[in-house]
């Protein structure tokens, strides 16, 4: 049977990385939005303002599976690695003893569990709670989504600049009132994915959150990238001396690209922040960075199913963390949509 032509809606990491995948395979894929004259009025995307921290421990193991081979695909191919602008910072894991999410059997090279005093003393974090415990990672860090977004769109044969109108069952009208049909179409339009839906008539259990972070400096190098859920706070080194720091909003169903700062979760992270990391310069170096992604339930970025159509799916749902798994997912996503696509079973979304 000859490979489907698959329309893959938004050039975000997810989009690209799909389609490419697809034509890796054989298949047809074009991406649709790629051009200037996009939503967001350029790159304003969850892509563009991502953090990138990547790492191979989630305490939640479907997530954990998806970002272990992501980590491992990156680190095997240094040309890969070089595109996604790789970093090597190590990465620290912290959770509590108690929490569901602690983890058993995940030593490997380069990996240790660590005891939060352990933590303390070779780290310099302040106060952690007596019972914290942690995943250290030798070889994690960061990328840059952004970098190798553009990366992967300049190895793409097909794509469309313009973007999407609507989705008219399983057509795409353009802008510009072209229409193009495909076998399949998947929606991969990040945060922009539950507006498209509803609009044409599709009910989604997708929803959109805010996220935000600011840069500031620590006096102090060589902190690895860290998410600390005993307190919320997660950071990565910025440049020398200079730390990106957040901690999650509160924030549902905000409209992308960039919503209004937060100042009440500004003041949070700062707080935190002064009592986690000794000498850290209370004033941030810039405005915070606000964006929006997609969230799903259960949290991560797959394939699914839209109710009520044969032939049409969204690829999106990273809920703050798709910068880590794009890699496998889109791997994953686009051998379901070519080997069973005529009962594709993947969860209704
Ligand atoms: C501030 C922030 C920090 C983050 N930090 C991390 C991190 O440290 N580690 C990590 O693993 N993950 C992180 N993430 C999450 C990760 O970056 C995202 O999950 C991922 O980038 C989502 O990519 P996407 O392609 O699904 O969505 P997006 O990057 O939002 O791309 C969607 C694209 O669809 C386009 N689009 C919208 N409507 C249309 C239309 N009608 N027609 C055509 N195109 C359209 C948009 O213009 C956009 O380019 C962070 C996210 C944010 C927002």
């Amino acid at each position: 049977m000859a490979e489907p032509r698959v329309l893959v809606v938004g050039a975000g990491l997810s989009g690209a990385l799909l389609a490419r995948r697809l034509q890796d395979a054989g298949a047809q894929a074009v991406l649709i939005g790629t051009g200037a004259d996009r939503p967001s009025g350029g790159y304003g995307d969850a892509t563009a303002a991502s953090g990138g921290l990547v790492r191979a421990f989630e305490p939640d193991p479907a997530a954990r599976s998806l970002a272990t081979a992501s980590l491992a695909e990156l680190l095997a191919d240094p040309l890969l690695a070089e595109h996604a602008g790789w970093r090597e910072t190590g990465s620290l894991y912290l959770l509590d003893t108690d929490d569901p999410g602690v983890p058993t059997g995940v030593e490997a090279a380069g990996v240790e569990v660590l005891a939060g005093q352990q933590v303390a003393r070779r780290f310099g974090f302040d106060r952690l709670p007596e019972r914290s415990v942690a995943v250290w990672e030798r070889h994690a860090g960061y990328v840059v989504p952004d970098r190798l977004r553009r990366a992967v769109l300049r190895g793409l044969d097909n794509t469309e600049a313009t973007p999407m109108a609507r989705l008219d069952g399983d057509t795409v009208e353009l802008r510009d009132g072209r229409r193009l049909t495909g076998d399949l179409v998947v929606v991969a339009a990040g945060a922009w994915t539950p507006g498209l839906l509803r609009a044409a008539g599709f009910a989604t259990t997708l929803r959109t959150k805010h996220i935000q972070y600011a840069h500031y400096a620590v006096g102090r190098n060589a902190l690895p990238c860290f998410v600390d859920e005993t307190s919320g706070l997660y950071g990565r080194p910025a440049g020398a001396g200079r730390l990106l720091l957040g901690l999650p909003s509160r924030r549902w169903d905000v409209e992308p690209p960039t919503p209004e700062p937060d100042t009440e979760l500004a003041e949070r992270v700062l707080a935190t922040a002064l009592l986690r990391l000794p000498g850290l310069d209370p004033r941030p170096l810039a405005p915070p960075v606000s964006a929006v992604d997609c969230y799903s339930e259960p949290a991560g970025l797959a394939l699914r199913a839209v109710a009520g159509t044969a032939h049409t799916f969204t690829f999106t749902g990273g809920s703050g963390g798709a910068a880590k798994t794009a890699l496998a997912a889109s791997r994953l996503a686009a051998t379901a949509l070519l080997n069973n696509r005529s009962a594709v079973n993947v969860p209704m979304g």
